[in-house]
């Protein structure tokens, strides 16, 4: 069996962006991750401005200046300003060449065409100078970043009005498992609520990632590889969940290889979680997941998501920190061990209750404490690895 490094390192070595590059309205792009830099057309601001509103003045040796008009936002009006010249500016206005400083309003005393600057002035002042944020030509957004709200407003003030950017990957989730009924029928004696499938869903639309189709099977190996065969025709990434371990009805693995999946790994040194596992055909990719429900999520943020962030072509990472553990801890077996936890201004609490079959406490859970498996015995206030969820 392969460690929890070995696995991560596998899955970060077989996955990569989808091949598919599409160019969608500026507008429209976020959540989507560029494909290329964006290379600013334009000076960012384009003109100088004023940060403030106030006065912009071409200095002389007196504090009293004469007042020669106004500026607004917006307007294209030019002043030629000699020293001892002023104009009434205001925030985002275009600061007259000839205008060296804005003084905020703040510190001026106004006396008919007269103005009386009571503060120092300093050359440059409260103007925001052309090009101080981006010059023309620069790199304004970098390829494999996720576009988010700001950046959508970076494009347009630089007047973007297409981009080009990764097609988003397209996954399928299938759950098996004969014991497992809908939300909304009455359950019969055995039978349970199947809630995988809700869960992976929920997870990947939290994350920002869609989901194309949720099939749910019978442990029977020709109808999970048809279900297998179906999604691998409209998805870059299939889920099953259940039937991946080594019982009798654990049909999973056989039904991914009877489709041309390639194993890649099949158990990880690690609970929970041990029976996952990652296969691919051609530039597709699976995961078998443990039908347990904490199990099931927890390969998800530890797994999946960096793999579909690869495929989205933001590259294969999560949100590890480091932090202290607030209480003692006795780690039971050899396996290296995921622990949900709360976790807080750098202090991280382990839940009780971790059994892989309990999504209980894991509802309460913002974090997963990474504990490797030659370690034990943990104090109060020893550093772990801490996945942000
Ligand atoms: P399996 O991995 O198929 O052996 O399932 C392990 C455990 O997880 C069993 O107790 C299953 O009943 C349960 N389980 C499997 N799939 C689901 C599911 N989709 N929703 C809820 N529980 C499940
Ligand atoms: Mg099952």
């Amino acid at each position: 069996m392969i460690s929890v490094s070995e696995a991560l390192h596998l899955i970060k070595e077989n996955t990569g962006p989808v091949k598919d590059i599409i160019e969608i309205s500026a507008i429209e792009s976020a959540g989507y991750v560029l494909s290329q830099d964006v290379i600013s057309p334009v000076d960012l601001p384009a003109f100088d401005q004023s940060a403030m509103d106030g006065f912009a003045i071409s200095p002389h040796s007196s504090e009293r200046y004469h007042l020669r008009g106004e500026v607004r936002a917006g307007s294209s009006t030019q002043f030629q300003l000699d020293p001892g010249d002023a104009v009434r500016i205001f925030t985002g206005a275009r600061v007259p060449e000839s205008a060296s400083a804005v003084v905020i309003q703040e510190e001026v005393v106004t006396d008919g065409d007269e103005i009386c600057v009571k503060s120092d002035v300093s050359k440059g002042m409260n103007i925001r100078t052309q090009g101080e944020q981006l010059r023309t030509g620069s790199v304004a957004l970098s390829k494999g970043m996720r576009v988010n709200p700001a950046a959508v407003g970076l494009l347009v003030s630089m007047g973007i009005e297409k981009v080009n950017v990764y097609r988003k990957p397209l996954t399928s989730v299938i759950v098996t498992g004969d014991e497992l009924i809908a939300p909304g029928s009455v359950p019969e004696p055995g039978q349970i609520y199947e809630s995988n499938s809700v869960v992976l869903v929920s997870a990947l639309h939290e994350n920002g990632f869609g989901v194309i189709s949720v099939q749910h099977v019978k442990d029977e190996v020709s109808s999970i590889t048809d279900a297998i065969s179906a999604e691998s025709k409209i998805s870059d990434l299939i889920l099953v969940s259940g039937g991946v371990s080594v019982g009798d009805h654990d049909h999973t693995v056989e039904c991914l290889a009877n489709n041309g999946y390639v194993k890649i790994f099949h158990g990880v040194d690690q609970k929970p979680g041990k029976p996952l596992y990652f296969g691919i055909k051609d530039d597709k990719i699976a995961f078998g997941l443990p039908g347990n429900p904490a199990s099931a999520l927890t390969c998800f943020y530890v797994y999946i998501l960096p793999a579909l962030r690869s495929v989205s072509g933001s590259g294969f990472n999560g949100k590890w920190i480091r932090a202290g553990l607030n209480s003692t801890f006795k780690k039971k077996g050899a396996r290296e061990e995921f622990l949900r936890a709360e976790y807080s201004n750098g202090i991280v609490t382990l839940l009780p209750l971790q059994n892989s079959a309990m999504l209980h406490n894991y509802a309460k859970a913002n974090a997963l404490v990474r504990l490797p498996a030659g370690k034990a015995s943990y104090e109060s206030g020893d550093p772990v690895d801490v996945l942000l969820l």
